[in-house]
């Protein structure tokens, strides 16, 4: 038998996995604690379908907590915790899950909020964040890798009061002793951080279209996706790099800015020729942005995401980019190839 608050997490997380501005693909995850077991979302399964299928996977708690202690290698990807009579589906926690253990409430959304996200990139979004929770016990984590290393920046900033985690370059947390004060939480801090989001030019769609020709690219579905391309103050920093880890997971490493000239055919032709491995996104400054035909639907959340966060950001900020060893491992990572699969044969979800 569920308990009403379990079922009230269900709830909430269909309803946040459900919102483009908080959770994108199968990024984000919420977590309960009851009688010592930790139910986790499950990696590589979208929060919005927290309703219509199994999502939750049960993890032994302090045996996590214990081993996290003790630095165990075996935490990064908790699996060696999931109790598994309890977890008839065989579903994997997800690489966030030591997020959710650090935090002694009961419940934990973790969410990849854009609003939250556009400051969490800026150089100094300590001070900003700092600025507008005042008045909640929060604690703002510089970027670590998820997994181990992000639980060990954590463990080492947290305080018993801290009920919201702004993780640098990454998202938000936030905890509480029940589902409804948590998201309550959650949408009085996403308010506070909330940034002015300047208007994009519309898509020249004609252009783009031509620009797709004899190509295996096509224009998106989703019109907010030029917004990156359109706006030239958010192709600049989109050039700059990688921002966060979700981008790079299901982006690739940076974005892809086409050069005048360019066609998404003969950008194609170049990236085969190179041996290189073809951008699922090629950003036309000041027209729009082609997706490849084969790009996934996680690669489609993470598009518009893209819109979403540096359309946010004021043009003067200056901005911490992910290094290149940033990027190398967060691609390379075993419990991140996991989730790409899952990715790839997700691909019908759309
Ligand atoms: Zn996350």
């Amino acid at each position: 038998m569920r308990s009403s608050e379990f079922e009230a997490l269900l709830d909430v997380s269909a309803r946040v996995g459900a919102d483009a501005a908080l959770v994108q693909a199968a990024g984000g995850n919420t977590s309960i604690k009851e009688g010592g077991t930790l139910w986790i979302k499950a990696s590589g399964l979208w929060l919005m379908q927290a309703r219509q299928r199994d999502v939750m996977v049960p993890v032994a708690l302090d045996a996590l907590l214990d081993a996290l202690e003790r630095d165990d290698p075996s935490t990064e990807k908790a699996q060696d915790f999931v109790i598994k009579d309890r977890n008839p589906s065989g579903l994997r926690p997800s690489i966030e899950t030591t997020v959710h253990a650090l935090m002694p409430q009961k419940v934990v959304i973790h969410v990849h909020c854009v609003e939250t996200i556009a400051t969490a990139v800026q150089v100094n979004g300590e001070t900003i964040a700092a600025s507008r929770l005042g008045g909640i016990p929060h604690v703002f984590v510089p970027y670590a890798r998820p997994g181990l290393p992000l639980a060990k920046a954590i463990a080492a900033r947290i305080r018993p009061d801290t009920s919201v985690l702004v993780l640098g370059n990454h998202g938000l947390a936030v905890a509480a002793e029940t589902v409804a004060e948590a998201e309550l939480l959650l949408a009085d801090v996403s308010r506070r951080l909330a940034l002015p989001r300047r208007a994009a030019p519309d898509a020249d769609l004609d252009a783009l279209s031509r620009l797709a020709v004899d190509s295996s690219f096509a224009l998106p579905e989703d019109s907010r996706i030029h917004d990156v391309a359109t706006d030239l103050a958010s192709c600049r920093i989109a050039a700059g790099g990688s921002l966060y880890p979700d981008h790079v997971i299901f982006l690739g490493r940076g974005s892809f800015v086409a050069a005048p000239g360019d066609t998404a055919a003969s950008i194609e032709e170049r990236h085969r020729a190179e041996g290189a491995t073809v951008p699922p996104a090629l950003l036309f400054p000041g027209k729009g942005v082609l997706v490849s035909k084969e790009i996934t639907a996680g690669g489609l959340a993470l598009a518009r995401c893209l819109s979403d966060v540096l359309g946010r950001i004021g043009e003067g900020a200056r901005l911490r980019y992910l290094t290149d060893a940033e990027n190398a491992e967060l691609l390379g990572w075993d419990a991140e190839k996991y989730r790409q699969e899952l990715n790839r044969a997700g691909k019908a979800l759309q």
